[in-house]
């Protein structure tokens, strides 16, 4: 080849050919790297499935686990963007989780309410902190004498003013709270006893977020089938020893469940357990208190079409939707997609890359009569507030 070359061409010719060569392997390599990177669930599928377009959901939505405070502050502009998305996409009702007790209650009342108040019903949620110090747990609200019972007033007077529905508990209460010297708080902390006694007591449910999913737990290596997202966000990893197991987290809040029969727990993220329907089963048997919703977990439970189909028909009357939203309208159809057809092999999220795991899902096919218990059915008999709010929406639905 080299003789052919040196007989055809002249010397400058030949060298800018060498040039052009080497450009080209340059150009193409980083591509062809990048496109080995793609995650596959991104890659094109070459299998051709029916896809079926869901605008709108099929019967009116009460979405349980919303989040209207975004990074401390209050978005009129996002509000009102987003009560226009929820007419579009069938949205009757959103809870939001977000009324600080006693931070900033007033002002997330007056925010949703002061024009949707008939759309939003509010969860409260207890700041742990204060204004303690955040490296010193002993300055923490949480950690002064009278805490328990001030939270306890302050719930049942906003309960009783019908400005609460129930009360949140993020995934802090397990793993990052602290006693005053410094060890976690235990969820079974009997310290605690009289809050879940509170809400019996008022009957407004407590959505507790307890632990996260299995691979978060997991070292953080190539063999984790998320080290993509953790790689991402090393803050949501809880690998290290001084962490506890994640199945010690949920047996704790497990003997919570059992130690207040009448409380009504809602176990947000399908109790953290979607990966695990066997044992999150075992729980729903065992505890006949916790019902539970499945925000974000499209990804977990879509993957396993089957075992998520039978689960949502034996628990029918103990399951709500949730998002964790406002998000996109694009990520709202997917939860409609999932539950209403049994398209195939679909993308869980309109994010890129797929941002809770490399792969795909299928849709669980739900009849009516299931569909409306999860779409707003159980959360009406559940959540005080959401029944009233639903019924003019449920005039007008097939
Ligand atoms: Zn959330």
């Amino acid at each position: 080849m080299n003789e052919v070359c040196r007989k055809h061409f002249p010397k400058p010719i030949r060298i800018t050919l060498a040039l052009l060569c080497g450009l080209a392997v340059c150009l193409v390599s980083p591509r062809s790297l990048a496109q080995e990177l793609k995650p596959s669930a991104e890659k094109r599928p070459a299998m051709r499935v029916p896809i079926t377009h869901v605008e709108r959901a099929r019967y009116p939505v009460v979405d349980v686990h919303t989040h209207f405070l975004v990074k401390g502050r209050h978005d009129q502009e996002l509000l009102d963007r987003y009560v226009e998305w929820m007419d579009r996409n069938g949205i009757a009702v959103c809870v939001s989780l977000d009324a600080q007790i006693p931070g900033k209650i007033g002002e997330h009342i007056d925010f949703l309410w002061a024009h949707h108040q008939d759309r939003f019903v509010i969860f409260a949620n207890l700041d742990f902190l204060g204004n303690g110090d955040r490296e010193r747990p002993e300055t923490w609200a949480c950690n002064q004498t009278g805490f328990v019972r001030e939270m306890c007033e302050r719930l049942s007077n906003e309960a009783k003013r019908g400005r609460i529905s129930g009360l949140k508990f993020f995934k802090d209460f397990g793993l990052r709270y602290r006693n005053a010297d410094g060890s976690l708080i235990a969820i079974d902390d009997p310290r605690w006893d009289p809050i879940w006694e509170c809400c019996a007591q008022h009957k407004i449910p407590v959505i507790m977020h307890t632990a996260d999913p299995s691979a978060f737990f997991q070292p953080t290596d190539e063999d984790n089938e998320r080290s993509t997202e953790l790689k991402a966000h090393p803050e949501w990893s809880f690998a290290g020893s001084e962490y506890p197991s994640r199945a010690s987290l949920h047996e704790a809040r497990n003997r919570v469940l059992a130690r207040h029969p009448e409380t009504i727990f809602i176990g947000a993220h399908f109790a953290n357990d979607a990966e695990d329907l066997q044992e999150l089963s075992r729980w729903m048997d065992t505890y006949p208190n916790l019902t539970i919703e499945f925000a974000s977990r499209l990804n977990e439970l879509g993957r396993q079409p089957y075992s998520a189909r039978k689960f949502f028909e034996k628990y029918q009357d103990r399951i709500m939707l949730g998002t964790d939203g406002p998000f996109p309208e694009e990520r709202l159809r997917i939860y409609w997609r999932f539950l209403e057809t049994w398209d195939e092999y679909f993308l869980y999220s309109e994010k890129s890359p797929p941002p809770q795991g490399d792969w795909r899902i299928y849709g669980i096919g739900l009849p009516p009569e299931i569909l409306k218990k999860v779409y707003h059915a159980n959360a009406a008999r559940i959540i005080p507030g959401v029944a009233d709010r639903i019924a003019p929406f449920l005039s007008n639905s097939p």
